[in-house]
């Protein structure tokens, strides 16, 4: 219970005390006390270690600090004692307020701010008074006859007092005074300089937080990201493998317009929990506007392409902002370390790339493939060059025969556009559609191929061939508010039979608004042509949504298709994707059809139309007629067509 310090007077270090004097003991106490201030890290601890230094090296009795709280009582808090009864720190009575209980040297040294002394406590008769009932009471019990106390001034102000007690009842002449009161001014100095230091700690995460942590999500922003990542990077032994993920929140602008700001801002922190909750131990990251990073340790591709798909999902479903459920669709672009990048900045810009290639309002993860860097510099200058490639002639229509595969009869064919760049040769149009679409100049485009084909199937018509054609509209011709007029016009314009004009239209290009897109549909058949979803298979679209479609035929995609013959997988969607389209009342069309052997297994399953290399490549619409010439399936030689000269330019 009780910890008094003892020093019996024979114990080495009281006697080498004793034999120098109280000014001397003092002093050791000083130094000591120094080197006690010099080691100190914690506040706490260095009060406790100076009250042990003044007792153990200086012999004294008791050492105790008390700070000097403001509450109405004006409470005296004790923070170290040693040497002292515990009980009689812990009383809750001492105070610094002139009262009985703040007779104290403590008490009074708070009070005045000077250095208090009590000399022959139990004999002096000043002491003898109600006043000094419990200091005298305190002196007996812990066996000390005199005592003092020194404010502890902390930038201007008493904090508290260091209080010390001697046996002696002549102890603390003016010499040992004078090197205690600097012992307190140092102790004094020691809390001040804990204490800034702990402001400073505190003013340095501040600005570490303002500087590594986004202040809206409270999510770390792209400065802490890149240092995780070289990090993780370089400790990251080979064949290590890190994957970096992209996210890209679509249409958030538009939101952040129509909604607003706040509205806006309670979006995104909304998504950014929600990731937060998915991402679990990976460090996520906000480092756009409407962008975050997802940084996996330890993940190949495979296990990033799983992460990336559970993020799609999860932020595909509606988050309640402003009391409306706001759809939002993100598109996740993915880079690999070592794979794609050696060092942080640039995975960054890789993965980043990455979602860039999926083009508008896609909702999806694409996965980085060498040379999209390059081929940004290509991008840029391609979608410089498109607006003049349409003016001066360099695009041109080709088409790909479609056959019924019952018959085995022609019974369309689709346009397919291509450009012939005076430098860089023949352009696919996976590759500048979606560069069109990014730069605006889809609208100039689409009309273009439109004239061609209407052009083309005029001619055709004239020549006696009733050959349908398809034409492939992007998203962004769905939302055209010209596009049905223009399409009116050129039936009047051309005067030919409405069946011989279809569009195809992609099953996600479909969903990026599926109101408006049902619109611009509807108007469209109203015209009287055909219309297809194209790419059947790879978007999101349900069945009760395709069922309000006014479409007339549906086109299996080709990564279904191709594998057909050696993935179980493929085959059984390509057979429910016949089934179901024709439980709707579609006609079912596969594209990619490459070999014989999947042309006989797509008749087997009942599917209508069949389309791609195994009947013939895309060629130029000018040598359709011969290669029809030439067409049989048992015969077909796409690559030797028959030299039968088309009838129209
Ligand atoms: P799509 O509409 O899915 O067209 C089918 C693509 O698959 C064509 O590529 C075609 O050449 C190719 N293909 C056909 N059969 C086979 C086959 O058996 N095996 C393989 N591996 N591929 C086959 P293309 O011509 O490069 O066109 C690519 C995409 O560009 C088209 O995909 C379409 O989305 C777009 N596109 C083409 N022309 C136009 C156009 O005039 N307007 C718009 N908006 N998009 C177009
Ligand atoms: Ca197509
Ligand atoms: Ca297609």
């Amino acid at each position: 219970m009780a910890s008094r310090a003892d020093h019996p007077k024979g114990s080495k270090l009281f006697r080498a005390v004793q034999l120098c004097g109280p000014v001397n003991r003092a002093l050791a106490t000083l130094s000591a006390g120094n080197r006690t201030l010099l080691r100190a890290s914690d506040e706490q601890e260095l009060v406790h270690d100076m009250c042990r230094v003044i007792v153990e090296t200086g012999g004294y009795r008791i050492a105790a600090v008390a700070y000097a709280d403001h509450d109405a009582a004006k409470h005296l808090r004790w923070i170290a004692n040693v040497g002292g009864m515990e009980d009689d720190f812990g009383a809750a009575h001492f105070t610094w307020d002139d009262t009985e209980f703040g007779q104290t040297a403590t008490g009074t040294a708070i009070r005045s701010g000077q250095p208090v002394i009590g000399r022959h406590i139990l004999t002096d008769p000043a002491y003898a008074g109600p006043a000094y009932a419990s200091l005298r009471q305190n002196a007996l019990r812990n066996g000390y006859a005199s005592a003092t106390a020194f404010p502890l001034r902390v930038n201007g102000e008493v904090l508290g007092a260091l209080a010390m007690s001697a046996a002696e009842p002549d102890a603390f002449d003016a010499a040992e005074v004078k090197l205690l009161g600097e012992l307190a001014d140092d102790l004094a100095y020691g809390i001040a300089n804990l204490r800034t230091g702990v402001q400073h700690r505190a003013a340095q995460a501040t600005i570490a937080r303002l500087a590594y942590f986004d202040t809206l999500t409270g999510l770390p922003n792209r400065t802490l990201l890149l240092e995780k990542l070289a990090a993780a990077m370089a400790a990251s032994s080979a064949p290590g493998t890190l994957a970096l993920l992209h996210l890209e929140v679509s249409r958030f602008s538009e939101i952040n317009k129509v909604l607003g700001y706040s509205a806006g801002d309670e979006l995104l922190r909304k998504l950014a929990a929600r990731l937060q909750g998915a991402a679990q131990e990976a460090l996520l990251a906000r480092v756009g506007e409407a962008e975050f990073a997802l940084l996996l340790p330890a993940a190949g591709a495979v296990a990033a392409v799983q992460v990336a798909r559970h993020l799609v999902d999860l932020l595909d479903e509606p988050v309640e902002v402003a009391g409306l459920m706001i759809d939002t669709r993100v598109g996740v672009g993915i880079a690999l370390f070592p794979d794609h990048a050696s060092d942080a900045d640039t995975l960054v810009r890789r993965a980043n790339a990455a979602v860039h290639q999926s083009g508008p309002a896609h909702s999806g993860y694409v996965m980085y493939t060498g040379g999209h860097e390059q081929g940004n510099t290509r991008r840029l200058a391609l979608m410089g060059d498109l607006h003049r490639a349409i003016e001066h002639g360099q695009l041109q229509l080709y088409c790909q025969p479609k056959v019924d595969l019952a018959t085995q009869r022609v019974c369309g064919a689709e346009a397919l556009v291509r450009w012939q760049h005076p430098l860089k040769g023949m352009i696919s149009p996976g590759e500048f559609i979606p560069l069109a679409e990014q730069a605006g100049t889809i609208t100039p485009l689409t009309n273009w191929v439109l004239e061609a084909a209407f052009r083309q199937v005029h001619c055709w018509s004239r020549a006696g061939h009733t050959r349908p054609l398809a034409i492939n509209l992007s998203a962004l011709d769905l939302y055209d508010p010209g596009l049905v007029d223009r399409v009116r016009g050129l039936f009047a314009t051309t005067g030919i039979a409405r069946g011989l004009i279809q569009f195809e239209l992609t099953e996600s290009a479909l969903m990026v608004d599926p109101t408006d897109a049902l619109a611009t549909l509807t108007r469209l058949k109203q015209l009287g042509v055909e219309l297809f979803v194209d790419d059947f298979g790879t978007g999101h679209s349900s069945l009760s949504y395709l069922q309000k479609l006014p479409v007339d035929a549906v086109k299996i995609d080709q990564s279904f298709v191709m594998p057909m013959e050696s993935n179980e997988d493929s085959q059984v969607i390509v057979r429910s994707t016949i089934e179901l389209g024709h439980n709707l009342g579609l006609k079912v069309v596969a594209e990619g059809v490459e070999s014989e052997a999947i042309w006989h297994r797509l008749a087997a399953l009942g599917c209508d139309v069949a389309q791609g290399y195994f009947i013939g490549r895309p060629l130029p619409t000018a040598l359709f007629d011969r290669w029809e010439a030439g067409w049989t399936p048992a015969a077909r030689r796409p690559e030797a067509p028959a030299p039968v000269t088309s009838s129209c330019p």
